[in-house]
């Protein structure tokens, strides 16, 4: 019978193939006492899997393929540091000698106390390594149960799978290491689910970059899933459909084929530079939540960070909120991640949909605001915790001295706003200057997201370096819609002519007073709105790494002159959507033009 499970989509793409179920040995470990005179002996074992494991992974780190993605070397490093590390080998080897434990028993027993104390970790990131502790036990199991010489489960899988045939495969487990993972790259599985993991669990980083598609915390996926069985798995949408109709395989089998080509055409355009048809260059930046996300950007072509939103530090921290050295370390590693290109660090954004969990006097007030997207929120909020303020102020100025880095300010609406930020920055300045701490140059730039901003940009000009249009905010407040009101959501209309007339104005009065543009809300990242957004001069699109590509291709088959002169016609129009779509369909070259040709052939 046909089911469905849902996990997390961690690596994109279709893999339609039977499931080869791995077992994890940490569920069939032996459990016994060893008599006195066997303990030497039993630590002996011990310290042989040890050996092993280590050459094992010395050997896969020495004979890791030239197109392997660069953190899997630091992986294996990191599965080597803990295979060393006292806490584990070393703490097995007490359970063995002073309870007579056997090895299995041992390592097993040690991983509960080390996973206890990973749970407990308030940071993600940390707690997620439990993840690689586990795969190391894990192997050590395997080489205890096969002895230290004999080959790995999963690679003897990886070579010869004799029991499916000429059948694709796709392996099923309760959890993979990323060391495993490499050993059947180019091999025969074709995707993989597991029970556990996390987005950036080191396995779905590694599936990412090997792009091998992958759902993973999948719960019961390994034991609900059985050996044989069909199985798809969408690793755009996160789902596993398990012995599906034959139907249904036909189905995701062309959705698989559509989905390739599309994604080999783009991928094609990543080196491009996005050229208009007529010749104007186009910067396409990322939009970021994390300083792991800038190895997304840079693979999908960001030539930068466009917003950075800083709140995500900020959020589920269950009470401790970040302090200087953390944020410091989080922009550092942006940074130094985009490797000189400029990233754009937008101070904390929270209120509205964002809520903290720490409650601030100043917090709990806003909660019973009447309607907290008009209340204490981004720069209000900032502001009224100056102390908080002043400290990312530091930790964005610190991170500064390690490469290009822009201070973007969210919701600016008042000129006394400004005013109270560039003294908060001139005192965090300051600030550093006394403590002998060492920063970097900032340019400084506000969101265009409230009406007000647009209306008065001339004068917010001459305190900014540069400006950033939040369309996501800038149609809310425009037209009077909460964005978070499904009640009202019918009426939120990026194409209202009153949101494209402030666009066009910001982008135009920036322009002639020759300061940079940007527009890094959603409208950025959909190809509907491109050309329009050429027409009216932006040069700079502030996108998900997932849609640069897409607005690539739409930039390179743009004639952005053509799209100028219309501009008038498209704001004056009734229905400015419906007009884009007819000049669409009377510019007459195909969509793409030479350039996207060009670069098919490449
Ligand atoms: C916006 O408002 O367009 C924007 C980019 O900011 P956010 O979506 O984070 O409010
Ligand atoms: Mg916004």
């Amino acid at each position: 019978m046909s089911f469905q499970l849902f996990g997390l989509p961690v690596s994109r793409g279709i893999a339609i193939g039977r499931a080869v179920l791995v077992a994890s040995s940490r569920l069939d470990v032996a459990h016994y006492y060893v008599a006195g005179e066997d303990v030497d002996a039993e630590i002996d074992r011990l310290r042989s899997a040890r050996n092993a494991v280590a050459r094992e992974l010395t050997t896969m780190k020495r004979d890791l393929p030239a197109e392997a993605p660069a953190e899997l070397s630091a992986l294996l490093d990191v599965h080597l540091m803990l295979l060393h590390d006292d806490t584990l080998t070393g703490a097995a080897k007490q359970w063995i000698r002073e309870r007579h434990y056997n090895a299995e028993w041992a390592l097993s027993a040690q991983l509960e106390v080390l996973a206890r104390q990973f749970d407990e970790m308030e940071d993600e990131y940390l707690r997620e390594r439990k993840a690689d502790l586990e795969q190391v036990v894990e192997r050590l199991l395997g080489v205890l149960a096969r002895g230290a010489d004999g080959p790995s489960a999963l690679a003897s899988h990886a070579v010869a799978p004799e029991q499916s045939g000429d059948d694709p495969l796709v392996l099923v487990a309760a959890d993979i290491s990323p060391a495993d993972m490499l050993q059947f790259k180019g091999g025969v599985f074709l995707g993989f689910v597991t029970d556990v993991g996390g987005k950036t669990s080191h396995t779905a980083i590694v599936a990412r970059s090997m792009d091998i598609p992958a759902v993973v915390g999948a719960r019961e996926a390994s034991r609900l899933i059985r050996q044989d069985d069909w199985v798809i798995i969408d690793g755009d949408a996160g789902v596993v459909i398990v012995d599906p109709t034959a139907a249904v395989i036909e189905e995701y089998r062309a959705v698989k084929r559509k989905r390739e080509t599309g994604r080999a055409r783009l991928a094609r355009l990543r080196h491009l530079p996005a050229v208009t048809r007529d010749g104007e260059r186009v910067e396409l930046l990322a939009n970021i939540e994390q300083p792991g996300d800038a190895a997304a950007a840079l693979a999908a072509g960001a030539v930068g960070v466009g917003l950075f939103r800083s709140e995500f530090l900020f959020l589920n921290r269950d009470g401790e909120l970040p302090g200087e050295d953390e944020q410091f370390e989080a922009y550092r590693t942006a940074v130094q991640a985009m490797r000189g290109r400029p990233v754009t660090i937008r101070t904390v954004d929270v209120g509205a949909d964002k809520e903290l969990d720490r409650m601030s006097a100043n917090e709990l007030r806003h909660e019973h605001a009447l309607n907290p997207a008009l209340g204490l929120r981004a720069i209000r909020w900032s502001l009224s915790e100056p102390a908080m303020f002043r400290q990312q102020l530091r930790a964005i100025l610190r991170a500064a001295a390690h490469g290009r880095v822009r201070i973007l300010l969210p919701m600016v609406g008042q000129l006394s706003e400004v005013r109270q930020t560039l003294d908060a920055l001139a005192r965090a300045r300051q600030q550093l200057d006394d403590a002998g701490r060492p920063y970097g140059p900032v340019e400084l730039g506000a969101m265009i997201e409230v009406p007000a901003a647009a209306l008065v940009l001339p004068t917010f000009l001459r305190y900014f370096d540069f400006v950033s249009i939040g369309t996501n905010d800038l149609i809310q407040y425009t037209l009077a819609i909460d964005r978070a009101d499904e009640a009202v959501a019918h009426l939120y209309d990026p194409w209202h002519p009153a949101v494209l007339q402030l666009i066009a104005q910001t982008v135009g009065c920036a322009t002639r007073l020759r300061k940079d543009v940007s527009v890094c809300g959603e409208m950025a990242g959909d190809p509907a709105f491109t050309e329009i957004l050429l027409g009216m001069g932006l040069r700079s699109f502030s996108m998900h790494p997932s849609q640069i590509l897409a607005i690539k291709e739409r930039v390179l088959g743009t004639d952005a002159s053509r799209w100028a002169s219309a501009l008038e016609q498209i704001l004056s129009a009734d229905d400015p959507e419906r007009e884009v779509a007819a000049l669409a369909a009377e510019i007459a070259a195909p969509r793409g033009g030479p350039l996207v040709a060009a670069a098919s052939a490449l």
